[in-house]
């Protein structure tokens, strides 16, 4: 659990040391605003991908299932900056499925803490491998970074592609472009 008086803390001084006078008006609430809404952008650090992926379906079939285009916000914890675009899940049942929610939700779990695009990308890929035991799992982000856009190199409109695959999908070129194709060309 996050603690929200030691945030409070942490933004006081923060604004003191870049000269900041923290009883000024607009500012007076800031630690607290922080505080409150840290516990929601970090809240993943307290959800259980476990419990997430525990409700399944049985099936029969084994088609490619695809979840894409799912929205995310994270926070990069080289900058505290935020990262954020879309997600692209998609996993080989191996008799069982996911409700399509709890793809979004994993998502949101690991997209909600200190992160690198790189490591969600293979949390999000491990989590589903190992507690859904798919035939496959393919993911997929595509992101912005403000750190790279409001600062340093300054690029806005530059994205960063990440990919990790497991089981199947691991070079696997067909089910790759399947994927791919899946996430790119077809729209409703
Ligand atoms: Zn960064």
């Amino acid at each position: 659990m996050i603690d929200k008086d030691k945030v409070k803390t942490a933004v006081n001084l923060l604004l003191e040391a870049i000269g900041e006078d923290t009883t000024r008006e607009g500012l007076i609430d800031t630690p607290d605003r922080i505080s409150r809404m840290y516990e929601e952008i970090f809240g993943g650090l307290d959800m259980d991908p476990k419990e997430i992926l525990s409700k399944r379906f049985t099936v029969k079939d084994s088609e490619m299932v695809v979840e894409r285009d799912i929205t995310f916000y994270s926070m990069c914890e080289h900058h505290l900056l935020p990262f954020y675009g879309k997600a692209h899940v998609a996993y080989v049942p191996d008799g069982e499925v996911l409700g399509l929610s709890k793809l979004a939700r994993i998502v949101e779990v690991y997209a909600r803490r200190p992160q690198l695009q790189e490591r969600m990308t293979n949390q999000i890929a491990d989590a589903i491998f190992k507690e859904l035991k798919p035939k496959g799992v393919m993911v997929m982000l595509e992101a912005e970074h403000m750190c790279m856009t409001m600062r340093g190199i300054k690029k806005p409109g530059s994205s960063t592609v990440t990919v990790a695959t497991r089981g199947s999908f691991v070079d696997n070129e067909s089910l790759q472009s399947t994927f791919y194709g899946r996430v790119r060309n077809f729209r409703l």
